[in-house]
């Protein structure tokens, strides 16, 4: 499944070229050709999942579709997000830049916290899309500064977090005031009987797509954890894949700078290692993976997306260089290695600060993963693995 399959027009296309997308992510090839079709969508995702995208890139290309730049009239908004946290708002808001960047379509993100003056400004020159947080949307409506009189298209994000909020009745005023004859989407983490009955209350006959919960790690694989501080990790991993320097090895790091900087260090050390993640060309990348098919180059340094979608069979060892607070991830990171029944180790480094993300790990495995001394620091293991 490719982008160019989803009927995206060329802006948006290239906006996730930009972007360094090579492929849909499961929520987005579930959720795109619906929300594209103008069906309201109860989403069932994480973030993480790309769910950003899922529905950020399809308002897109629906409301540049008929709207020429720059007629609607000022403050009429046309697709309105509601999110939690200012975070998560600036966020969404990011991503509406990034993939509306070819477009014309104007945005702007309003929360709570900060003088309301700019965002006031913003919003009186005119949006087609705002994010925002209920609380400070509820404000500025009271100051007209805002009318959802104009709003086609309402997605709810992270719904299950703003009812834990305490969110409910701040929703419950706006989609008041915005159209009933509109397309709404819905997302959640998870589904709550609260969450039920507000879809079932807002959704005209929803779409569900969800991604697919992470299923138990297969059982042939060892889980081995050792304690090391965040300056010691690239020398330990060097060492470790030294006793095994035929093998092949896949490191998962949080972050595509990280997985550079831990690269070239390997690359220093000796070992035969290559970096995969966004922002890699699309020739590097298909070498980075031909090269470790074939274990020329046995190590692979991976980012979690990069990853996502690798299919590459007897990945002896996967290192969580970083431990990821997701335990569902952890589980997606070692689901590359004993595969078929063949046996395979997870070997997660965890310093003092990533502790709280072992302990998510072991409660979603149900098992607590085998601490392992850290080896001494003798020259004799220092072999690189080119020799
Ligand atoms: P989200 O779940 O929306 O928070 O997205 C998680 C991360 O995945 C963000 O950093 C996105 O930039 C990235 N991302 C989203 N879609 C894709 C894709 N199709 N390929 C690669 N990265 C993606």
């Amino acid at each position: 499944m490719r982008f160019e399959d989803l009927r995206l027009t060329e802006p948006l296309l290239r906006a996730v070229r930009t972007a360094g997308y090579r492929t849909p992510t499961p929520i987005q090839f579930q959720a795109i050709p619906h929300v594209l079709a103008g069906r309201d969508v109860l989403g069932c995702a994480q973030t993480g999942t790309g769910k950003t995208a899922a529905f950020a890139v399809p308002i897109l290309q629906r409301l540049s579709d008929g709207a020429p730049r720059g007629t609607a009239p000022a403050g009429r908004i046309r697709a309105l997000i509601l999110c939690p946290t200012r975070e998560l708002a600036q966020q969404i808001h990011d991503s509406f830049r990034t993939y509306g960047q070819y477009t014309g379509v104007r945005q702007t993100v309003v929360y709570g916290g900060v003088n309301q003056n700019s965002q006031a400004r913003a919003l009186r020159a005119g949006v087609d899309v705002l994010v925002a947080t209920p609380g400070r949307l509820l404000d500025l409506m009271g100051q007209r500064l805002v009318s959802l009189a104009g709003v086609e298209i309402l997605v709810l994000d992270e719904a299950d977090r703003m009812l834990d909020m305490g969110f409910l009745p701040d929703i419950r005023r706006i989609l008041a005031q915005v159209p009933a004859q509109r397309q709404t989407l819905l997302f959640a983490a998870t589904m709550p009987d609260a969450i039920r009955k507000l879809a079932n209350d807002i959704l005209h006959q929803p779409v569900s797509v969800q991604v697919a919960r992470v299923s138990a790690p297969a059982e042939t694989v060892a889980h081995w954890v050792y304690h090391v501080e965040q300056p010691e990790k690239p020398t330990l991993l060097t060492r470790l894949l030294a006793r095994t320097p035929r093998a092949r090895a896949l490191v998962f790091t949080r972050t595509k700078h990280g997985a550079d900087k831990l690269t070239r260090h390997l690359l220093r050390a000796g070992v035969r290692a290559a970096a995969l993640h966004g922002n890699k060309s699309q020739g590097a990348r298909t070498r980075a993976l031909a090269e470790f098919r074939s274990a020329q180059t046995p190590v692979l340094v991976a980012t979690d997306i990069a990853a996502r979608g690798l299919d590459v069979d007897d990945i002896a060892q996967v290192f969580n260089y970083d431990l990821t607070p997701d335990p569902e991830t952890y589980v997606h990171r070692i689901g590359r290695t004993g595969r078929a029944g063949a046996s395979g180790t997870a070997v997660s480094f965890c310093s003092a600060q990533e502790r709280a993300n072992l302990r998510g790990i072991e409660r979603l495995l149900r098992a607590a993963l085998q601490t392992v001394a850290v080896p001494r620091g003798d020259s004799q293991q220092r072999r690189g693995m080119s020799a």
